[in-house]
């Protein structure tokens, strides 16, 4: 994972098992899942019979009309919650093995720091939880200032920073363990429009850079297109993968303002749309979807 460059598939550095073979085995694999919540007398179907699979290093967007079960299926992945039936697994493993070999980092709506922490402190906590040296601390939190672009920012406060500042905090210490997989529910939902798309710019960046697996839930359409590799679109009650649709813009495309105003990407928010809402009546395919 440290030389991006040409590294032979045959040759994974002794692997302590086979679920470790990153190359082999898909991020996120979620078969036939179904999740209910409540009792016998009020029960919600949250997800019916849900398939995902998300491949080493994809970065996948999930959206879907409120209450479609976005959240839920996060939730599942990060072992937040266990499904009802069916299977799911997170690098060959179980979701409770993934989540004890820390292998995914979490970024959710609301930052979630801590408010007496300065930002490095913060960021250096999920490796203080597991051990790691002053040394090591002090050397990846440095990395990770500057990746986000908060070096300045690091003897800080949250309550000293924009909301936006304090989302890219957590997104570096969703990062400190260098999670191959990396989980995010509408992390940049409370965010105003232009700190929005210079935060979507930045994770596409780091996405690009730490080359790690990224699911993605958002409410907006170009916010997906903008940053995903795949868009999953879901429907509501109860909550179903209806349709997938691929962007074509590979990892090498760099995501900046020209991808926004590219009429590729038109395209592909167009056909996000009418998988989302059905398509314009009289336009030849079904709206079949919407019920
Ligand atoms: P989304 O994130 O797509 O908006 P959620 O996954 O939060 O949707 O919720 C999906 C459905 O499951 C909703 O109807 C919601 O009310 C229900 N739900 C979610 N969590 C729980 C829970 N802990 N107990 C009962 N119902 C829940
Ligand atoms: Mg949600």
């Amino acid at each position: 994972m440290s030389t991006p460059e040409q590294v032979p598939p045959a040759a994974p550095a002794a692997p302590p098992a086979p679920a470790d073979n990153v190359l082999a085995v898909s991020a996120v694999q979620v078969e036939g899942v179904t999740k209910v919540f409540g009792s016998r007398k009020s029960q919600v179907i949250a997800l019916s019979e849900v398939a995902l699979s998300v491949e080493a290093g994809e970065f996948v967007a999930l959206i879907g009309p409120s209450g479609c079960g976005k959240s839920t299926l996060m939730r599942l992945i990060a072992d937040l919650e266990a499904p009802t039936s069916g299977s799911l697994k997170v690098f060959g493993k179980s979701a409770a093995q993934a989540r004890v070999d820390q292998d995914y980092g979490i970024a959710f709506q609301q930052a979630g720091l801590l408010p007496w922490r300065t930002v490095a402190d913060n960021i250096s906590l999920p490796l203080e939880l597991h051990g790691a040296s002053r040394g090591e601390r002090k050397r990846r939190v440095a990395e990770l200032v500057e990746l986000v672009g908060l070096t300045d920012f690091a003897r800080s406060r949250p309550d000293q920073l924009s909301g936006g500042m304090q989302q890219r905090v957590a997104i570096a210490r969703s990062l400190a363990e260098r999670p191959r997989l990396l989980l995010m529910d509408e992390p940049f939902g409370a965010l105003d429009e232009m700190t929005r798309e210079r935060m979507q710019a930045e994770l596409a960046r780091i996405s690009a850079e730490t080359g790690a697996a990224v699911v993605f839930v958002t409410h907006s359409i170009p916010e997906a297109v903008f940053l995903a590799d795949r868009v999953v679109v879901m429907s509501a009650r109860p909550g179903r993968i209806t349709e997938e649709i691929v962007t074509g813009f590979g990892r090498d495309v760099v995501r900046d303002q020209k991808l926004r105003e590219d009429p590729a990407f038109f395209t592909k928010v167009t056909e996000v749309r009418e998988a989302l809402h059905g398509a314009p009546v009289g336009s030849g395919s079904s709206g079949a979807e919407e019920r």
